[in-house]
C-alpha cells in the first residue's frame, strides 16, 4: 500500500470513507424506520378499534335498522353492526366478542391466548402467537343494563417493517455494487487528474537522462497546480543550467590559461634534464616533470569534457571499421603489465559502423582503463566486437571488483564515483561520462552487467550500418 500509486490509494480511501458513510447511513436509517414502522403499526390499531366501537349498538326496535347492516340476537333485543366496521383494515384484524370470548362478528383472530378471552379495555399489548410478535388491544362496548361486549384488534408487529426490511435488503445488496461503481469512476477521475504529474515525471527523467539542460518542461494542464509546479522545475532547470553553462566557461578559460605555462614548464625541465645536472637538480626536475605532466593531462580530460557539448559538430561521422579501431587499441595496451592483468581481444573482422574513429578511441580507452583499474590480481579482460542480429556490439568485461546495484546508473554521471573506499586513487569520475556521451552520439545503447566481486561487462550496441543513415 506504502508503494501503491496515488490513483490507487485515492480510490481506496474513497471507497473505504463511502463505504462506512453509507454503512452508517442504512444502520441510521434502518433503527428510525424500525421505530416509526412500530409506532405506524400501533396508531392503526388503536385508529381501527376505536372506529370499530363506534360501529356496534344495541336495540330493542327492529323497524329502525339499516337493512345493510349485519344484525346479531343478542338479549332481549338485537346487535347492529354498521357497514362502516373495519374487520379488516391496514394490516388490523378486528372481531367482535361476548364477553365470554365466543366471536359475533368479524375476522378470527390468531390464536394469541391460549382460548382465554381475558379482554383488557384500552391496553395495548404485545403478545405471541406462534413464532409472531403481535400488538393487541381491547374495547368494551357497554350495553345498558346488558352487560357488554368485545371489539378485539390484532396487528402484526411486523407488518409495516416488512416494506422497509425489503427496502434495506434491497440497500444492502446494492451498497458493494455502488461502492465498486462509484470507485471506478474515481479511479478514473483520480488517473486523468494525475496523468500530467506521470508525464512530467518523464519529461524530467528524459532531460535528466540526456543531461540536456537547454530543455523544458512543456506539460501545461491549464490547472493552476501543475502550472507552479511546472514553472518551478523550469525555474530550476533555468538556475541550473546558468551554473552548468558559467562552470564550463571558467573551466575551459582556466585550462586554456594553464596550458601554455605547463607547456613552458615542460620544455624547460627536459632541456635542463638533457644539460646533464648535479644529482640534486635532476631530481627536482623529474619531480616538476612528473607533476607537469599530470596537470597536462587532467587540463586533457577537462577540454575534453568542454568539447563533448559540441562533440557533433567537431567530429565527423563517417563509415568505420569498428574491428580495426578494437584491435589497434588493443595493440597500444599490450605492453600494459599493470596487476598482471591480460587483455584478450576476440573481433569478428570488418564489423563497420557509422562514427568517428578517434571518438570511439577514446570510448574504448576509457573503458579498458577502467576494466584495469577496478580489475584484480592476474585476472584477464576480454574485449569484443561481434554483429549480433544487425547490431554491432562491442563489449569490454573485466573479472574485477564489479558495480553494486544501486550504483548501475549513478557511475555514467559526472565525477560520479562509487564507494570511494573501493576506487582506486587516481580516478577523475568522468570517464564513463564521456564513455556515455560519445556513445549516445553515434545513437548506440549502453547496457552493464554486473556483479559485485565478480566483475562487469560494458556492452555497446551501436546501429547497423544501413539504419545509421550510410549507404
Ligand atoms: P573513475 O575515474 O573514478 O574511474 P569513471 O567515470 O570512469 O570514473 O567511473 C565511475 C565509477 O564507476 C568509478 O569510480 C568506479 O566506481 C565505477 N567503475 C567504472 N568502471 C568500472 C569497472 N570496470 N569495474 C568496477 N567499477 C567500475
Amino acid at each position: 500500500m506504502r508503494n501503491a500509486k496515488i490513483r490507487t490509494k485515492i480510490t481506496l480511501w474513497f471507497a473505504l470513507v463511502l463505504a462506512l458513510v453509507i454503512g452508517i447511513t442504512v444502520a441510521l436509517l434502518f433503527s428510525v424506520g424500525e421505530t416509526v414502522a412500530r409506532d405506524g403499526a400501533r396508531t392503526d390499531l388503536k385508529e381501527v378499534v376505536t372506529e370499530n366501537g363506534g360501529q356496534v349498538r344495541y336495540t330493542e326496535n327492529p323497524s329502525r335498522i339499516d337493512p345493510h347492516a349485519s344484525v346479531i340476537p343478542w338479549g332481549s333485543g338485537t346487535l347492529v353492526v354498521k357497514t362502516g366496521f373495519l374487520d379488516q383494515f391496514n394490516g388490523v384484524d378486528c372481531g367482535l366478542y361476548d364477553a365470554q370470548g365466543q366471536m359475533l362478528f368479524g375476522q378470527k383472530m390468531p390464536s394469541v391466548s391460549g382460548g382465554t378471552p381475558d379482554f383488557q379495555d384500552g391496553k395495548l399489548r404485545t403478545v405471541q402467537a406462534g413464532k409472531k410478535h403481535y400488538y393487541l388491544l381491547d374495547r368494551a362496548v357497554k350495553i345498558d343494563g346488558q352487560g357488554e361486549v368485545w371489539i378485539r384488534g390484532v396487528i402484526d408487529r411486523e407488518y409495516d417493517r416488512e416494506l422497509f426490511l425489503r427496502v434495506y435488503r434491497l440497500l444492502y445488496l446494492f451498497l458493494p455494487v455502488l461502492v465498486l461503481l462509484a470507485s471506478l469512476a474515481v479511479f478514473r477521475i483520480a488517473r486523468r487528474l494525475l496523468s500530467p504529474v506521470e508525464d512530467i515525471a518523464e519529461e524530467v527523467g528524459h532531460i535528466s537522462r540526456e543531461t540536456d539542460l537547454s530543455r523544458r518542461v512543456s506539460i501545461d494542464t491549464g490547472d493552476n497546480e501543475i502550472r507552479s509546479l511546472v514553472q518551478a522545475i523550469n525555474g530550476m532547470l533555468e538556475r541550473l543550467e546558468g551554473s552548468y553553462r558559467s562552470g564550463k566557461q571558467f573551466t575551459s578559460l582556466v585550462s586554456h590559461e594553464l596550458r601554455t605555462p605547463i607547456t613552458v614548464i615542460l620544455a624547460q625541465s627536459e632541456l635542463a634534464l638533457e644539460e646533464d645536472p648535479p644529482e640534486e637538480a635532476r631530481e627536482a626536475f623529474e619531480i616538476i616533470q612528473k607533476q607537469g605532466r599530470r596537470v597536462n593531462k587532467g587540463l586533457d580530460s577537462l577540454l575534453q569534457f568542454i568539447r563533448l557539448e559540441n562533440l557533433a559538430e567537431v567530429y565527423e561521422m563517417e563509415e568505420v571499421n569498428l574491428s580495426r579501431v578494437v584491435t589497434d587499441t588493443c595493440r597500444e595496451f599490450h605492453a600494459v603489465r599493470e596487476k598482471n592483468i591480460r587483455l584478450q581481444a576476440e573481433t569478428e573482422e570488418d564489423v563497420r559502423i557509422r562514427g568517428n574513429a578517434s571518438l570511439l578511441r577514446v570510448l574504448l580507452e576509457n573503458l579498458i582503463v577502467n576494466a584495469y583499474k577496478y580489475g584484480v590480481e592476474d585476472g584477464v579482460i576480454r574485449v569484443s566486437v561481434a554483429e549480433e542480429s544487425g547490431e554491432a556490439v562491442l563489449s569490454v568485461s573485466d573479472d574485477g571488483i564489479g558495480v553494486a546495484p544501486e550504483d548501475r546508473e549513478r557511475i555514467f554521471e559526472w565525477l560520479y564515483q562509487a564507494n570511494p573506499t573501493t576506487t582506486p586513487k587516481g580516478g577523475s569520475g568522468y570517464g564513463l561520462f564521456i564513455v556515455r556521451a560519445i556513445a549516445e552520439l553515434h545513437g548506440a545503447r549502453m547496457e552493464l552487467d554486473s556483479a559485485v566481486g565478480e566483475g562487469s561487462t560494458f556492452r555497446i550496441r551501436f546501429p547497423a550500418l544501413q539504419a545509421a543513415g550510410l549507404p
